[in-house]
């Protein structure tokens, strides 16, 4: 139950630009639902093209002159790498995912109806998907000398999948939205856990750590709401328990566009500098754009 001495919680941005106001509503109310318990801070870097350190330092910055605490040190991805590599062998061994050859360019050209501003993958066409994944060693592609040398290694030269049970309903019931329902290869498909350069995916990498922060609730922006479908069957495949969640709804512009990284004038520190106050910038989170909470 949120509010409890059991609680915890998560921060868990990604330092690839400066935190906007809609970041900073969505860590303030995961403070707000840690008060009576534990927040932690995570660190999510592993995208080592797009995370720069310039990032970390000011979003570090920015929430601790918002008031945003947290318990404890910075979890940072980039050095939990061997957790990741573990649970992917788990989900290999256990017949979880096939390999995938398939370029970010051709699966953009086979995407039927890609959705302008929807920043979540298209359903996976199924090109490289097997009939079945076990067992384990034959889903491994022919480069792969031997299984064991294969495992040793944390680059494959291929991508792999998590093959998705078909037409299953994913069910959850959201702390803030209530009951949702996604149905697998048709709300999403079989997704990225492991990329062909060996950095695990955004979804591998949280279940791992949410498992391992003992994290109770998490809180996050609404955009990820099928992440969190992906993510309930990750943790089934992997034995690992399934926290509670809370979606947070976005904030958009004066034009109703979701905030994102590009509305620089909405950065924390483009509001600091202006000599907004702290106080003033939480009050922003409900009245500057009244008319801006995205669905
Ligand atoms: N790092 C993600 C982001 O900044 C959040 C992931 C999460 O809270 O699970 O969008």
């Amino acid at each position: 139950m949120p509010g409890t001495a059991k609680y915890r919680g998560r921060i868990a941005p990604s330092p690839t630009g400066l935190l906007h106001l809609g970041h900073a509503r969505t860590f303030w109310i995961a403070q707000q639902r840690a008060s009576k318990g534990t927040l932690l801070f995570r660190n999510e870097d592993l995208d080592q093209q797009r995370s720069r350190p310039e990032f970390v330092a000011a979003m570090l910055e920015d929430l601790r002159w918002l008031g945003i605490a947290w318990q404890g040190p910075v979890i940072n991805q980039s050095e939990r790498h061997a957790f990741y590599l573990d649970a992917f062998r788990k989900l290999l061994a256990g017949g979880f995912l096939y390999p995938c050859m398939c370029s970010r360019k051709e699966l953009a050209q086979m995407s039927q109806a890609p959705h302008e501003n929807d920043d979540d993958e298209p359903v996976y066409p199924g090109t490289c998907r097997p009939r079945t994944c076990r067992p384990a060693p034959t889903a491994l592609s022919s480069r792969a000398q031997s299984r064991d040398l294969w495992l040793s290694s944390s680059y494959t030269g291929s991508n792999y999948r998590f093959r998705v049970p078909d037409g299953e309903a994913v069910t959850f019931i959201d702390n803030h939205l209530g009951a949702q329902s996604f149905i697998c290869n048709a709300d999403f498909g079989d997704f990225l856990v492991w990329r062909r350069d060996g950095v695990p995916s955004y979804q591998l990498a949280c279940v791992v750590d949410d498992a391992a922060m003992e994290i109770t609730e998490v809180v996050r922006g609404r955009d990820l709401l099928k992440s969190t479908a992906r993510q309930i069957l990750l943790q089934r495949a992997l034995g690992l328990p399934t926290p509670e969640y809370y979606h947070c709804k976005l904030m958009a512009d004066e034009h109703g566009h979701r905030l994102a990284k590009r509305h620089d004038s909405l950065s924390l520190s483009a509001l600091r500098a202006q000599g907004l106050t702290p106080a003033q910038v939480v009050s922003q989170f409900w009245s500057k754009f009244p008319q801006a909470a995205v669905d």
